[in-house]
C-alpha cells in the first residue's frame, strides 16, 4: 500500500502495541546491539535492535523500519571506485553522496543504470536519514 501523506511504499505490521507503518521494503540485519543500532519491526510483529550493515553471513533476518514522512532512510553499501560513500534507499535505488566532507552538506545523486560504480546522474533533494551513519572523508 501507498502511504496517504507522501506517497511512499508502506506496509502496517501488527505489534503488541498496536499496528505500526513501516517502509515496504524488507531490511537484512544483524543483532548487534551498537552504537548505531535501530529498532526494527520483525514480520510478525516483534519489535529487534540491530545493525543494518555487516557480513551477509552472519545477518540474523529481516525487519522493516519504521516509516517517517519525508525522510529518506539510506542504507550505507560501501564507497565507489570513486572512493565516494553509497547508499540504497527503501526502493533499491542507489546513491552516491558527491560531496562527501565532513564540513559539508551531502550532495545526493543517483547512479547511472544504478550500478554501483555507475557516474553520478540526477540530483536528489530529501531529509536523508544515513544508516549506520553518514561516511565521510
Ligand atoms: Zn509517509
Amino acid at each position: 500500500m501507498k502511504c496517504k501523506r507522501c506517497g511512499a511504499e508502506i506496509i502496517r505490521i501488527g505489534t503488541m502495541g498496536g499496528p505500526v507503518v513501516c517502509w515496504a521494503s524488507p531490511i537484512t540485519y544483524w543483532r548487534v546491539r551498537g552504537k548505531h543500532a535501530r529498532e526494527l519491526y520483525t514480520p510478525n510483529g516483534e519489535t529487534v535492535h540491530g545493525d543494518m550493515t555487516g557480513d551477509l553471513q552472519k545477518a540474523v533476518g529481516i525487519g522493516y523500519l519504521p516509516h517517517t514522512c519525508h525522510q529518506l532512510p539510506v542504507i550505507f553499501k560501501g564507497r565507489d571506485s570513486w572512493s565516494r560513500p553509497v547508499y540504497e534507499d527503501p526502493s533499491g535505488r542507489l546513491l552516491v553522496d558527491v560531496d562527501p566532507r565532513k564540513d559539508r552538506k551531502p550532495d545526493i545523486c543517483t547512479k547511472q543504470g544504478n550500478t554501483f560504480d555507475g557516474e553520478p546522474c540526477d540530483p536528489v533533494e530529501g531529509d536523508f536519514d544515513f544508516i549506520p551513519c553518514r561516511d565521510t572523508w
